[in-house]
């Protein structure tokens, strides 16, 4: 769906979420969650010109009468919102402290804003989405990594740094698992998917008994898939996922104190099998039950768009008058 020739109003948004393997950007209304316009195009983050393929996505839905407000970014992280630099990552090899926001703004002549996915899925939900009329929520994605997203009193915490809120390289155990970032013990190194097919894995290697095998396909699905039909190695493994993640949300309950709590991300859909583990070790943990007290705990209702919805969110709270 192209914008060209789209006539628009004055005050549209354009929001990109820059996914592993898609670039998307669609031009939005304000407080519309339903695009006027929307394009992707293969991401290809370890090729050149991913900066190119971003700004070619932007103009193919550039609206006819250019009447564009502010375009809003979501990226994967480490990322400094205040400045709109990507910090050095192994996501995207060639953004190394890569400007992204200040060269958007001097190449659309409009101002740009940027957060990372999580961030944004948090301010995406809260304002379109399972959080809407909550003033304090916490948002978990439980997929490849764990990310966290935090709204409190009404406001995105982003932080001093920027660098708020990597719920996921909470520490849990010092001496645990390594974590994907380096460091041992992270909740992520428990609780993604990644983890959960680590733990069978080792145990199956150990000699653990199970209808999984060790040099077959194991990840979270199928890990998932095997526990329904009763495998009490795959069934351990998520009791354990649930049992560290109940860990951090109680450390997130003491810390933040949020009405809601969000869960997206694959692995968060497999149901009871995770949140069964979950609410038992959560209530276990909280150190006082009024914690507890008229908390929801729900699933994101924004899947695929959370990151531009919370990008178009971003840009809009940012240039409101
Ligand atoms: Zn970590």
């Amino acid at each position: 769906m192209k914008g060209d020739g789209i006539i628009v109003r004055v005050g549209t948004i354009i929001a990109v979420d820059i996914g592993g393997t898609h670039l998307r950007a669609a031009l939005y209304e304000p407080n519309n969650p339903r695009p006027i316009a929307h394009e992707r195009v293969a991401t290809r983050t370890g090729e050149p010109g991913v900066y190119q393929r971003m700004q070619g996505v932007i103009r193919s839905i550039w609206p006819g009468n250019g009447s564009v407000q502010a375009i809003g970014v979501a990226s994967p992280g480490p990322l400094d919102p205040h400045t709109g630099y990507i910090l050095k990552t192994p996501n995207i090899p060639e953004w190394q402290d890569f400007p992204l926001t200040p060269n958007l703004s001097r190449d659309f002549n409009v101002p740009a804003f940027l957060d990372n996915d999580a961030n944004l899925a948090a301010l995406g939900e809260w304002t379109f989405g399972a959080a809407k009329g909550h003033r304090d929520v916490l948002y978990l994605s439980v997929s490849t990594g764990v990310g966290g997203g935090v709204i409190a009193d009404n406001h995105l915490l982003q932080g001093y740094h920027g660098l708020a809120t990597e719920l996921g390289h909470t520490i849990l155990d010092p001496d645990g698992p390594l974590c994907s970032c380096g460091f041992a013990g992270h909740l992520e190194a428990f609780s993604s998917g990644p983890a959960i097919a680590r733990y069978v894995r080792e145990r199956l290697e150990a000699g653990a008994a199970s209808s999984l095998r060790a040099d077959g396909k194991l990840d979270a699905l199928s890990i998932a898939e095997a526990a329904k039909r009763g495998d009490e190695l795959a069934i351990a493994a998520y009791r354990r996922a649930g049992e560290y993640l109940g860990i951090a949300v109680a450390n997130f309950l003491h810390a933040f104190d949020p009405s809601i709590v969000i869960f997206g991300g694959g692995v968060s859909f497999v149901g009871p099998l995770l949140f069964d583990p979950f609410m038992a070790s959560l209530k276990k943990r909280v150190f006082h039950p009024r914690y507890l007290e008229g908390l929801k705990i729900e699933m994101a209702a924004l899947g695929d768009d959370a990151g531009l919805l919370g990008a178009l969110a971003l840009a809009q709270l940012a240039t409101k008058a």
